[in-house]
Parts: structure tokens; sequence; C-alpha cells
């Protein structure tokens, strides 16, 4: 039995985990949306966030692969058969908490379509916190598909009696968490990823990515066909400085 009973209102923390007006202001002054697959992945490497294992991507490539294939022949549902051309979140959990020894706590996976829910009840979840960027500031980025996939896990673990807003509950949870995506997560959704760290320290989150969006490189590239004559010769590094 989970200790609810104990859970008094002094102990509870404030959910988000973030404040969100210095947090929106420090995530603002990457002064990038997405870091790409390679910078992203070193971002993630300094949050403590794994890479999930190559059996598993396996797996989800194969399954979504399937999926797409099956939902291309449903003629009915238009939605559905753009999918496999959308950008999609998939994962696989199972989480247990000390005070319950022995027992699964949830255990599962889900599959998230970036953009509206088609139920209202799951379009806001108050557990994360999700911000405006600074190149693409009119896309909302609560509509990512890690960002709901993720949301929802939290309030999955909300309803199975992990009180989120009590920090004693919320550390007994440890599991692991495996993330596909279909493309690098933008900045936003790389703190979301963060914040379910925070608000689970015990939880692994596992992550990988398809390769679609590789800024880095392709700002690389730009920077040497953009060359004049007067500044040929200047090492790349302080042309990249002095832009
Ligand atoms: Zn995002």
């Amino acid at each position: 039995m989970l200790p609810i009973s104990k859970v008094d209102d002094s102990e509870r923390s404030r959910i988000p985990v973030v404040e969100k007006e210095a947090y929106a202001q420090s995530i603002q002054r990457f002064g990038v949306d997405n870091f790409g697959k390679i910078g992203g992945r070193c971002l993630m490497n300094q949050l403590g966030i794994g890479r999930a294992e190559e059996a598993w991507l396996h797996e989800v490539k194969h399954f979504l692969r399937a999926w797409s294939e099956g939902v291309g022949t449903v003629s009915s549902d238009w939605k559905a058969q753009t999918a496999h051309r959308r950008i999609y979140a998939f994962a696989e959990f199972s989480f247990a908490s000390t005070f319950l020894p022995g027992k699964s706590l949830l255990e599962g996976s889900l599959f998230q379509l970036n953009g509206l829910h088609a139920d209202p009840e799951f379009t806001f979840r108050p557990w994360l916190c999700a911000v405006q960027l600074p190149i693409s500031k009119w896309v909302d980025r609560s509509l990512c598909a890690e960002f709901q996939l993720l949301g929802e896990v939290c309030e999955l673990l909300h309803r199975s009696g992990i009180d989120l807003t009590c920090p004693e509950l919320r550390y007994s949870v440890h599991g692991d968490l495996n993330l596909y995506l279909s493309e690098p997560s933008c900045v936003s959704c790389v703190g979301a990823m963060k914040q379910f760290q925070t608000l689970l320290p015990g939880a692994n989150l596992f992550v990988e990515c398809g390769s679609v969006i590789e800024p880095l490189t392709a700002r690389r590239q730009q920077l040497k066909t953009r060359g004049s004559p007067r500044n040929e010769g200047i090492p790349s590094s302080a042309s990249l400085s002095s832009d």
C-alpha cells in the first residue's frame, strides 16, 4: 500500500518543477530551436540521458513500419493516411516503487503524433513545462509529440497512486523509459526530458531519434559557400565568432 495518508501540504512540491519565467528566459538564451541529431545527443549526454539500445530500436522500427503500412490502407481516415509522414514519438516503459517491493507499478507503450490530441482530456498536463523558442516563435511546443508523451507518462504514474506533488512518492519510483523520436527534439522538449528526470530521479531515460534535421552541419556548409574574397583565409572559428 502506498503511503498516501502520509502526504501533507507542507511536503508537497511545486508543479511543474521549474520556475516558468526564469526557465523560459534561460532556454531563449540558447538562441536556437533545435541542436539537431548530433548536437542534441551531446546535450542529452550532458544531462545524463542515455541512448536506447540497438535491439530495442530494431524492434521499434519494425513495429512502426508495420503500423505505417497498415494505416496507409485504411481509406476512411485521411489523417491516419498521412501519419507515416508525420512527426511522432514512441515509448516503452516499466516502473516500480520502493514502497511496493516485487510489484510492477506501471508498464506499457505509447505512440504519440505531433499536434493536437484527438481527446481534449489529454491535451493539458500540468507536470511538465514547454516554452516558446527563439526562432519559430509561433510554434506551440506543448503539442510536440515527445512533450505530450512524457506528460502522459507522468499522468499515468500519478493515476497509479504516485502523487507527483509528493517528493517522497516520486523519489520511490524506479525503472526505465525508452523513447524513439522520428526527428531530433527541439530545445523545449530536451528541457522537458530534464524536467522528467528531476521529477523522477530514480527513472532512467533512454532516447534515440531519426536524422531529418541536422542544423549544425547545414550551417557550416552555408558558411563555406557564403565566404567572400575579403575574408578568405580567416579560420572558420573566426568566421563563426564574428557572425
Ligand atoms: Zn519539441
